[in-house]
């Protein structure tokens, strides 16, 4: 809003400014030419491949040409004080439209500069005095605060576009997974079971449902797509499914000679070929997927580490706007490496689940505890300070010391951690502050270990 604000100020300033001869000229410019502006603007676009994702389709050129040389007319034309406040306003729908259809902002810098140029060579083109120069100046500066305003809006709805994306992804993905294994399991069995049924019983003669038209086919295009990413394994069903159906049409097709026995038994081992393939993928991604649902380290339930960056992104935001601290502790398990050969692997991976139970207990359910990788951990103590969650880290460090770790009948272990502790210092970047606690962290290791570290 602060930006806003200044730029609305800026623009009432020239609105002001502006002499007679300077404005004349802007009017005599939009009149002369907005439509051919407007109209070279889209198709230098479209000569971009980018671009034409956007901009191509039936009367586009012509539709948007008409909208934008509407808008060259506000932004150089109108010089009422009293229009401002709408024109403010329709730049920030122009920035949240583009942000809704995805148009990169890059796309939109790009076809601002190619409409400056054309103006500048419009104005500059005859004879040049000062006003022709302010003119040009005037039309810039209107132009680039423009696209400032959308610009600003462009991200603030992007952002919220995002957080729908991620927020149906979230619910996509939270569908209970084993439940939703089963449907498709059956879905496409019963397709195959039909289709089969069709080929024996009539030799192909019967109208024959396409994969693509299936329950499973539609649970494809329009669900799989928000449960998995869309990579090679996902696009290896969907070319299977391709395959199936150009078969079952090319059997169907009116002109094909009625099936022969071999061309249907064919037909029938692609299916179930392709079939198995397909329920072999489904099943790696679901079991992936169901592995992936709970956000969970498998070994240790504690948060996986993939979405530290999110929550800290997230901590440093609300730190930003409330003013409240927050820290960050990274925790490493002294000579971990000792247990794992003196013990066993799995004493180790018991040492890991004990030691992350011994965090939960001590600190509060708003904090964050990360897996942070091997025998490493990360903790998000909120609203505390660097001093207060360095007495968090003591206790910690402290109850791992205290409690032997019995990893069988007859043997307990001692072990201790290592803690780097780095309150949030205001600075925007997160992997800065993970890197202090990690600095700290070696500090505490070179120390002689069992110790907390603050960073500096
Ligand atoms: P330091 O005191 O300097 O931290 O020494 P360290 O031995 O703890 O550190 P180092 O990084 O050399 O060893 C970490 C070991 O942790 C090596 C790796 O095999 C083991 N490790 C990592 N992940 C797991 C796991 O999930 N289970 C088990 N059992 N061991 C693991
Ligand atoms: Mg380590
Ligand atoms: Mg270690």
């Amino acid at each position: 809003m602060k930006t806003e604000s200044l730029i609305e100020a800026r623009w009432a300033e020239l609105m002001q400014e502006a002499s007679p001869a300077a404005k004349q000229l802007l009017v005599a410019l939009c009149e002369g030419h907005a439509h051919e502006f407007a109209t070279a603007f889209y198709t230098a676009m479209l000569q971009d491949p980018d671009a034409q994702g956007f901009l191509s389709g039936e009367g586009m050129v012509e539709r948007l040409s008409e909208t934008m040389r509407r808008w060259i007319d506000d932004i150089l034309m109108n010089w009422e004080p009293s229009a401002l406040p709408q024109l403010m306003d329709a730049q920030r729908r122009l920035g949240a439209i583009h942000a809704r259809i995805g148009i990169p902002l890059e796309l939109v810098m790009r076809g601002m500069r190619l409409l400056k140029q054309t103006i500048i060579n419009a104005l500059l083109g005859n004879a040049i005095n000062t006003d022709h120069l302010e003119a040009v100046k005037m039309a810039i500066e209107r132009i680039d605060m423009a696209l400032e305003i959308a610009a600003h809006q462009y991200y603030a709805s992007s952002e919220a576009e995002a957080r729908k994306d991620e927020a149906y992804r979230n619910y996509a993905a939270s569908a209970n997974m084993s439940v939703e294994r089963e449907r498709q399991r059956a879905a496409l069995f019963s397709w195959e079971n039909e289709l089969l049924h069709a080929l024996v019983v009539s030799s192909g003669e019967k109208a024959l449902t396409p994969i693509s038209q299936s329950g499973f086919g539609l649970w494809l295009r329009h669900k799989a797509n928000s449960i998995f990413p869309a990579d090679g394994e996902f696009l290896e069903i969907v070319e299977a499914t391709e395959r199936i159906d150009r078969d079952l049409a090319l059997l169907q097709s009116p002109d094909a000679p009625r099936a022969s026995q071999e061309e249907v038994k064919r037909v029938i081992d692609l299916v179930s070929k392709e079939t198995r393939r397909i329920r072999e993928i489904i099943e790696t991604l679901f079991e992936r997927q169901i592995n992936l649902e709970s956000g969970r380290d498998s070994l240790t339930h504690l948060l996986s580490r993939r979405f530290e960056s999110t929550v800290l992104a997230r901590e440093i935001e609300i730190s930003r706007n409330t003013g409240k601290p927050f820290a960050a502790l990274l925790l490493d398990v002294d000579h971990f490496k000792s247990v794992n050969d003196t013990y066993g692997h799995e004493a180790g991976d018991h040492v890991l689940q004990h030691v992350a139970g011994v965090f939960i207990e001590n600190v509060r359910s708003g904090d964050f505890v990360f897996r942070h990788g091997g025998e490493e951990f990360l903790i998000i103590c909120v609203e505390l300070t660097a001093q207060e969650a360095l007495s968090v880290a003591n206790k910690v460090r402290a109850a791992i010391q205290a409690e032997p770790i019995a990893i069988s009948d007859t043997t307990k272990l001692s072990v201790t951690v290592s803690i780097g502790v780095a309150g949030y210092d205001g600075h925007p970047d997160y992997q800065r502050l993970v890197a202090r606690a990690d600095r700290a962290l070696y500090e505490a290791k070179n120390g002689g270990r069992n110790k907390c570290v603050l960073a500096a």
